[in-house]
């Protein structure tokens, strides 16, 4: 039986000729069979790729013997079958949407939060003087985050420089700062300290790697990932669900994209609900003519973006945000 791996990833490095760089990144996975989403940029790479556990091997290996990648940090997961269904690789301004593009200002190759590593991040998290930030959007944290942590009301990553004023109350605090795979929180905590907060740190290969390293203690719900998985278990220490149906308001840890195309919205939803309504959020959404079948995954291949408040001409969510 072939065996699959999914893996996940980012990098902040100077890339020369993002868009070049993309279309023969683009031919090279193609070659190897991979699937997945990778983002290019010229402050980067940002990615999830997924497929035989040999090709991600002859994948990891090119890219750590290029010196701009060789501290890539992957995090890899066993998969039954490929997480993605095409391959694509895209030259954007940035390999995170945040808005924050000037490199003069934010440049996480040059000045970021401290790197803490999972043990680390689990020794200091219940200090009195930390404050854990979740950097990620609501339909993120709502799933599942750690305890105790702040949380912001936004619903895209590059709403939150517009929060900072919100966090000016932990100005003398130790910030420790966590997103799903660390790539928001080399820009998140990089904008702490710019905005003139001094302690600011930040989980280094965010949740995926907590959980993994450090069996996520104290991350209560699940994990969203960008990829057909919809969520992942992170806590295998004291886990408990705090998500809870949209619908009837029972506990529920399941995450579905609506079945209604144009709305798409992530939500968490009970199987009976689901069952009820086709996989919708709402009657109105159940109306729409164009309502896709609902397998009982709430996973659609040609999701367009997540929220009905996105922008128009925008493309796919970021892979390993
Ligand atoms: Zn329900
Ligand atoms: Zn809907």
């Amino acid at each position: 039986m072939t065996k699959y791996n999914t893996l996940l990833y980012y990098c902040y490095a100077t890339i020369a000729d993002g868009e070049q760089f993309a279309a023969d990144h683009l031919k090279f996975c193609k070659s190897l069979g991979l699937t997945g989403r990778i983002i290019v940029a010229d402050e980067g790479l940002n990615g999830t790729v997924s497929g035989s556990a040999e090709s991600c091997e002859t994948y990891m290996n090119t890219l750590h013997s290029d010196e701009r990648f060789a501290g890539i940090d992957f995090k890899i997961d066993e998969v039954a079958e490929p997480s993605f269904v095409k391959m694509h690789c895209r030259y954007k301004s940035e390999i995170v949407h945040s808005g924050l593009r000037d490199p003069n200002m934010i440049n996480p190759q040059l000045k970021t939060g401290k790197h803490l590593e999972p043990k680390d991040f689990l020794a200091m998290k219940d200090r009195d003087d930390v404050v854990i930030l979740d950097v990620r959007s609501n339909y993120e944290h709502s799933l599942g985050k750690f305890k105790n942590a702040v949380t912001l009301d936004i619903e895209n990553f590059r709403d939150f420089p517009a929060m900072i004023n919100e966090l000016a109350q932990y100005k003398d605090k130790k910030i420790l700062t966590y997103c799903t795979g660390g790539i928001k929180c080399e820009k998140a905590s990089a904008l702490l300290l710019h905005e003139g907060f001094s302690d600011v740190y930040q989980l280094h290969g965010g949740i995926i790697k907590y959980g993994k390293e450090a069996g996520g203690e104290d991350f209560e719900g699940k994990c969203y990932v960008f990829d057909n998985r919809l969520s992942v278990d992170v806590n295998s220490v004291n886990p408990v669900i705090i998500s809870t149906c949209r619908n009837c308001g029972k506990t529920t840890p399941k995450m579905i994209n609506c079945a209604n195309p144009e709305c798409n919205e992530h939500f968490t939803q009970c199987d009976d609900c689901g069952a009820q309504l086709e996989g919708c959020c709402s009657d109105v959404c159940q109306a729409h003519p164009r309502k896709r079948a609902y397998d009982g995954t709430g996973y659609y291949v040609k999701a367009p973006q997540p929220v009905n408040t996105a922008k128009k001409g925008e493309k796919l969510q970021l892979a390993a945000e």
